[in-house]
């Protein structure tokens, strides 16, 4: 058992990630009379690089996202660039492996070049369903099995939020009233002003529906509500549109149709694995065949891109079936493939059933990671955006790669934290962006489904108080 101590701060936790990248939960405590003491004086990363060479010289370990457990390496790298060259400071100071710090400045420079910085009033728009057909081993989202009949009443509590959001933001400004420099950001909050609020002028950059699994709801739930969002909100300079059809086994030629017939470019068919037996393993109740058939549809109706999910380290999963997944999804011919590792988080059924999974393998999924991005580059795919995961098993990656410069904008702008994020339905989070703090502030939709229709009114208002209101109210 091994002993520390932090010394100088409450916040333990930011040191704590970093030991849980060295060691088990069973093999160490935190607390007082330790072995290993450190002392905090206002520089977290100076403890970390000291932590990080007694865990290596401890464990033998030398983990290649160095002292970084953020989430965000991309982020953090266009903050470094501002005042040093990334690349050095990630190794140096973050002690980043060279792969892992050229990965990273090769995503932030493909994303400057192709996707740039968001402009002054724009923002994402994401709406959230909460269904899937079943619920998978690993999930930690909010997935819910249920009834036809509460789909009916969850969408109808949507809807309301839909509309009553786009109605505040539809009043706009009142005749006169005089927009100083402040206020022309999306979200900005003037400095003597305690209410935020949206500008006229605000563009909806992208649109994003998500879950769970949108195409849970039927064609004809599908319909009404693209319609009803297209009606609360001008999507006249709209650069992307997408909804996950994440399970293959809710994609059906009508569904298709009618997302196409709204203007929606983007779905993705998340198959996970192509392998029959880790399906049925992990919960997903559906087939291989399903995924083809899915293929087939998409690309029959003409959906302009087409993303996938993989994960690699799935229960029981050897490299080759991880390739083979790989090298299958590329022929069937997805333009984004993003690769996932395992996150076991405390909300899944996995959790339970294996508490140290996350320890398990770590070497067999870095190989998998490796020789997947060899094989897409091969195949003229290009890393995009990358973030990372806590509970990651071997403390690896999730990297989107993108063919044809097809990268998904809403994507990059969910990891760079620079625009604001409008969220609608359960567990929906809307980000109000601060440009001149540089900061986020939260406004959150309860995640429970019954409760978000429940509470439906109430929703509406923090969005109203919290986040958006009828500038005719400022005085
Ligand atoms: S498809 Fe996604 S959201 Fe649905 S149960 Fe599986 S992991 Fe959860």
């Amino acid at each position: 058992m091994y002993r520390f101590q932090f010394k100088g701060t409450d916040n333990i936790n930011q040191f704590e990630e970093l030991i849980k990248v060295f060691l088990q939960p069973s093999e160490y405590v935190i607390g007082e009379h330790a072995d290993y003491i450190y002392e905090y004086k206002g520089d977290k990363d100076e403890v970390k690089r000291r932590l990080y060479a007694d865990l290596a010289a401890l464990t033998g370990k030398h983990p290649k996202w160095g002292i970084l457990t953020g989430i965000r390496p991309v982020k953090l790298a266009s903050e470094l660039a501002l005042t040093a060259d990334p690349y050095k400071v990630l190794t140096d100071d973050y002690y980043l492996h060279e792969s892992k710090a050229a990965l990273t400045t090769e995503i932030l420079d493909y994303q400057q070049e192709q996707i740039g910085k968001p402009q002054t009033g724009s923002l994402s728009v994401y709406i959230g369903i909460p269904f899937c057909p079943t619920r998978c081993l690993y999930c930690s989202f909010t997935s819910n099995q249920v009834s036809d009949s509460e789909i009916d009443r969850y969408l109808e509590a949507l809807h309301q939020e839909i509309d009553a959001c786009g109605e505040m933001i539809r009043k706009g400004r009142p005749a006169g009233w005089q927009v100083s420099h402040q206020c022309r950001a999306v979200g900005f909050r003037p400095k003597d002003c305690d209410v935020i609020f949206w500008p006229e002028h605000y563009q909806i950059e992208s649109l994003y529906f998500g879950g769970g699994t949108p195409t849970t709801l039927t064609a004809g739930q599908l319909d009404e509500m693209l319609t009803k969002t297209e009606k609360a909100f001008d999507l006249s300079k709209i650069r992307e549109y997408t909804v996950e059809a994440g399970r293959p086994d809710t994609i059906t030629e009508d569904k298709i149709r009618v997302l196409l017939d709204h203007g929606v470019d983007r779905i993705s068919i998340n198959p996970q694995t192509t392998k029959q037996k880790t399906l049925e393993l992990i919960g997903r109740k559906h087939t291989v065949d399903d995924v083809y058939k899915a293929f087939e549809i998409a690309v029959k109706c003409g959906v302009k891109v087409i993303n996938t999910d993989l994960i690699a380290g799935l229960p029981e999963e050897t490299h080759d079936d991880f390739m083979k997944s790989v090298s299958d999804i590329i022929g069937l011919g997805a333009d984004n493939i993003t690769l996932h590792t395992l996150a076991v988080k405390r909300a899944s059924k996995l959790k339970e059933l294996d508490e140290n999974f996350n320890y398990r393998d770590e070497l067999l999924r870095e190989e998998m990671l490796r020789d997947a991005h060899e094989m897409l580059r091969e195949h003229g795919f290009r890393p995009y955006y990358l973030y990372r995961q806590k509970h990651t098993s071997g403390n690896t990656e999730n990297t989107g790669f993108c063919k044809d410069d097809k990268a998904s904008i809403y994507n990059i702008r969910i990891m760079e934290e620079k625009q604001s994020i409008l969220a609608f339905g359960a567990g929906g989070i809307s980000k109000v962006y601060y440009p001149e703090e540089n900061r986020l502030e939260r406004i959150a939709n309860v995640s429970n489904y019954q409760i978000y229709i429940e509470r439906i009114d109430e929703m509406i208002e923090r969005k109203r108080t919290g986040g958006i209101v009828n500038v005719n109210e400022c005085t």
